[in-house]
């Protein structure tokens, strides 16, 4: 999978893509990431955001800026397919719809009215899609042609109201990453292919804390893999 993230604060993504899992999914080219910064189209000495049409205290951030690192993206997108080649931004824009309206692409933009992530979601673009692009919004939010204009799916990653689009694009990233094969050491990780609990133990077997013995529950300790197995299930989430 090919994540494109468009951003104006890509800085924000450095230090939790670089570790663990999703380092090491990075390192093994299992997913690629890549950042496409609307303030690198930005006319100098003007501003990313402007003032809202009808009132209000919050910015809007510009359209142009936005679907011209969205055009970019494309570009690189349409690198690793077989269709005709583009270079250039103008070149890019027919090319919007035809990449967006193919079932390999997905253009999400975040939104906390959209429709809400989950693993059934993650599961099926992770099967599905070779590229995804990311648009987060800042401030009040992108002008709302532009999700309009790429035909672009509205997502939210929960009932909350963020400052930003960073943290659910990463959200969203590290959870379909854990559903491609080869991301988690070894694929049966994944809860679905084994019964997982919420409530797991390691070393020491008797934790001591302010004079108290903290033991871990003896059907785990007992090698009986049948009597593990349903304690778990009882354990699930
Ligand atoms: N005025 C907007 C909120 C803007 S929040 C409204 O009322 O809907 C700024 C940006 O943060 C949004 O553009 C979106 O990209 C992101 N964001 C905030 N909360 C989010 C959530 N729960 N899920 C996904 N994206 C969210």
């Amino acid at each position: 999978m090919r994540f494109h993230i468009i951003t104006i604060f890509p800085e924000m993504f450095d230090s939790y893509l670089k570790e663990s899992i999703i380092g090491r999914a990075i390192k093994d080219k299992k997913i690629s990431i890549k950042f496409y910064n609307p303030m690198d189209f930005c006319e100098s000495k003007k501003r990313v955001d402007a003032r809202p049409y009808g009132g209000g205290p919050g910015m809007v951030l510009r359209p142009e800026l936005f679907l011209k690192a969205v055009d970019k993206a494309l570009i690189a997108i349409q690198k690793f397919s077989s269709g005709p080649r583009i270079s250039s931004p103008r070149e890019a824009r027919p090319f919007r719809k035809l990449l967006s309206g193919s079932s390999k692409i997905k253009i999400v933009l975040f939104s906390p009215s959209g429709k809400k992530f989950d693993t059934v979601y993650a599961k099926k673009s992770a099967k599905k899609y070779t590229d995804m692009v990311l648009i987060s919004g800042r401030y009040e939010g992108i002008d709302a042609r532009v999700g309009k204009i790429l035909k672009a799916e509205e997502i939210s990653i929960g009932d909350y109201v963020l400052t930003g689009g960073e943290l659910p694009a990463m959200v969203v990233i590290d959870s379909i990453s854990r559903q491609i094969p080869g991301v988690l050491g070894k694929y049966e990780s994944l809860e679905e292919e084994r019964v997982s609990s919420s409530e797991v133990y390691t070393r020491p077997e008797i934790l001591k804390y302010k004079g108290k013995n903290y033991k871990v529950p003896k059907v785990l300790l007992s090698g009986h893999h049948k009597k593990i197995e349903e304690w778990k299930k009882r354990n699930k989430n």
